[in-house]
């Protein structure tokens, strides 16, 4: 807490718009997803910031809970990783170049296999610096992403049998359809992966590491567990989709917080903001936020998104700004440095990741990634 309030006076100096990061929540999240998919192990997903949530701060807490693995989507979110310390085993998920596979082997970053070409470029990138490249094979089964496709996979796994320099470590697909109500695709896809680790079953030999499942998966198809799983959405307490339910114990560890700058009287009649849109009803009382699009609080919002004021719900009128809102908050009152809640919990209102991914019509997913790098970090607990 003292780390907390530090920083946030330090933050406050400087801009009141932050987001406040619960590392601890973060732990209990990843503690009920272990209890849930145990006996097989957790691999985080930490890329796009950690979903917003901060990259190096996420992956620290992460290797203290002896995860086994932290899943990011770029190289460079990996190097980042491993320049202020991590020493986890950090698999990039994404599609790679052979110019990028040399400082994969210097940092010893995990690398997806994704072709039979691109499994044979890591091998002689990793024969020419007398290293050992550690991969995870990626197989497509229906996401049509990356991956060779599961009824061409005997290629790539035979040639990786070839490699000298490559240790297959892993073997892992994606779901297209995992929150979905409807499951047929996404079993189809995990009898697809079944299919092509038969080759491993044929030849009597142990197949490496095999994972398939993100967050809806997770919750919703306990086969697809398999040796590892890879919650993203999940990990930060949000439910994959509304359509999924909550059936492992995970809570929201991000808060988005402003302070009301500026407090005035709109008279009846009075249009508000760029166009006009939104027009006074009756003299109301408007405070305005240093927070907007360029913030990440999407335009897309405006007319329906709500704050919290002093434990209340007001409605923020008028369109959104790049770097302000005004909210109006009928006769009651505000003051210039009022704590406003944007998302999380003020008292007993609340304004959740997957409200907020309503109002913009989108994904929580999107919500959590679009918070700026504008916006300030701050944390709380993790020790
Ligand atoms: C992003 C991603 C995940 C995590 O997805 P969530 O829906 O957030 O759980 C898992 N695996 C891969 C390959 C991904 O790209």
């Amino acid at each position: 807490m003292t780390a907390l309030h530090e920083s946030t006076i330090a933050t406050d100096e400087l801009r009141p718009t932050r987001v406040e990061v619960d590392l601890d929540v973060l732990a209990e999240n990843y503690r009920a997803i272990a209890a849930h998919v145990a006996p097989a192990r957790v691999m985080p997903i930490l890329k796009a910031n950690a979903y917003g949530h901060g990259l190096v701060e996420v992956g620290r807490v992460v290797e203290r809970l002896g995860a086994p693995y932290i899943g990011v989507a770029y190289l460079e979110e990996g190097l980042r990783l491993r320049q202020h310390g991590v020493r986890l085993p950090v698999l990039v998920l994404g599609g790679i170049l052979g110019s990028q596979i040399p400082r994969f082997l210097e940092a010893d970053l995990t690398l997806t296999a994704s072709s039979v070409d691109k499994l044979r470029a890591i091998e002689e990138h990793a024969a020419r610096a007398g290293r050992t490249a550690t991969v995870h094979l990626k197989i497509d089964t229906g996401m049509e992403r990356i991956g060779v496709h599961w009824y061409s996979a005997e290629m790539l796994l035979e040639e990786s049998l070839r490699c000298r320099h490559v240790r297959v470590e892993g073997i892992f697909t994606h779901f297209a359809n995992a929150d979905a109500r409807d499951l047929a695709h996404a079993r189809l896809q995990l009898e697809r992966f079944h299919e092509t680790l038969g080759f491993y079953e044929r030849r009597s030999l142990p197949p490496p590491l095999r994972h398939a499942a993100n967050s809806g998966a997770i919750v919703q198809l306990r086969e697809s567990h398999l040796d590892l799983v890879r919650p993203g959405v999940l990990f930060y307490g949000v439910r994959p989709t509304l359509e999924v339910a909550a059936a492992i114990p995970v809570r929201q560890a991000l808060s988005w917080v402003t302070r009301v700058v500026y407090f005035k009287v709109v008279r009846a009649g009075q249009p508000v903001s760029y166009g006009g849109e939104w027009v006074a009803p009756a003299q109301t009382r408007v405070v305005t936020l240093p927070v907007g699009y360029g913030d990440g609080y999407a335009r897309a919002m405006s007319g329906r998104a709500e704050v919290i004021v002093r434990g209340k719900r007001y409605p923020v009128v008028g369109r959104i700004c790049m770097d302000q809102i005004m909210v109006s908050i009928g006769w009651d009152s505000a003051y210039n440095g009022d704590e406003v809640v944007l998302l999380g919990r003020q008292g007993a209102a609340g304004i959740s990741i997957e409200e907020m991914a309503g109002w913009a019509s989108t994904i929580p997913h999107e919500i959590l990634t679009s918070i700026n790098t504008r916006v300030p970090r701050v944390y709380r607990g993790g020790t």
